[in-house]
């Protein structure tokens, strides 16, 4: 992980001074970059939150063995004047504050600087309520980049003239309003990074998983065989395999059958077109 913010000056300027996120830019240009490992890049006013629970379990193993890589870019750096302003008030009035375009737009050509052009390769993205609703066949097409620039929001959001500038695309986590794009960020990334080769032990556990074949998963059951009464279903205890592969199958079907018939729709609709002639 590197924290690749690049202000000395931050030094010289008040109580940024003291925050130990804030690094000399030796330091920084010195950090080793792992050639062609999937990388992260976030743009953020809370580097501390990162990696966050990205840190953890397999997602933080696979981080410190390299599998994939981090980098926060710390906005406040980018600030002006004496007190590294990131913000301003909304243009026409109303509640709260607004990212300005040009403070955001450094920040933004930092973290671009030497990523592939194209961004299929490298999406740039901002965390947004108004965004397209973030899903798995997103989170496949990401891990299949080289990597990502994430802009965490906070406030009112960023000036709107950044987003157009730069063809940001934005994405949502989901049909509510967070305090920032930082837990976002982390959702995503977390969903991106399982999917690289070698992150998850084992493999098909991917293949099998709820969203990745347009069916919710079917129910999951461990020992005891029998808990307050309640048995393990049969058939997965019987050995057979083929029994339980169909088993699954139908489980799967029924509770995206009732659960969410938005997805059960599109599933039958592909299985029809799959058996065309
Ligand atoms: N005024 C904005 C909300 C700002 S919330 C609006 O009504 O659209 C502050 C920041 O939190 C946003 O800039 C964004 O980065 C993040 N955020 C909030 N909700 C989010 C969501 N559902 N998905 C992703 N990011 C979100």
């Amino acid at each position: 992980m590197t924290d690749s913010t690049p202000s000395p000056k931050a030094k010289s300027h008040g109580r940024l001074a003291s925050r130990p996120t804030l690094r000399p830019s030796e330091l920084m240009t010195n950090t080793p970059d792992l050639a062609g490992v999937w990388k992260a890049k976030v743009i953020t006013l809370f580097p501390e939150a990162f990696p966050g629970v990205l840190g953890e379990s397999l997602t933080g193993k696979a981080l410190q063995d390299g599998k994939w890589q981090l980098e926060k870019i710390h906005l406040r750096e980018f600030g002006v004047g004496k007190h590294k302003n990131v913000d301003d008030t909304p243009a026409g009035g109303g509640a709260g504050m607004v990212i300005r375009p040009d403070v955001m737009g450094e920040a933004i050509d930092f973290a671009m600087n030497g990523t592939p052009p194209d961004r299929q390769d490298w999406p740039l993205v901002y965390l947004s309520p108004r965004g397209k609703r973030f899903d798995q066949a997103m989170a496949q097409r990401w891990s299949k980049a080289r990597g990502i620039t994430m802009i965490c929001g906070r406030f009112e959001g960023v000036d709107d003239r950044v987003l157009y500038h730069y063809g940001v695309e934005e994405v949502s986590l989901g049909d509510f309003v967070l305090t920032g794009g930082e837990i976002a960020a982390q959702a995503m990334i977390d969903a991106t990074v399982r999917l690289l080769p070698d992150v998850l032990g084992n493999a098909e556990s991917i293949e099998e998983e709820s969203h990745s074949h347009g069916l919710l998963e079917h129910p999951q059951f461990t020992r005891p065989a029998e808990w307050n009464g309640l048995p393990i279903p049969e058939v997965l205890m019987s050995g057979h395999h083929g029994k339980i592969a169909e088993w699954r199958q139908k489980m799967a079907e029924k509770i995206t059958r009732d659960r969410r018939p938005d997805m059960w729709e599109r599933y039958e609709a592909s299985q029809k077109g799959n058996h065309k002639p």
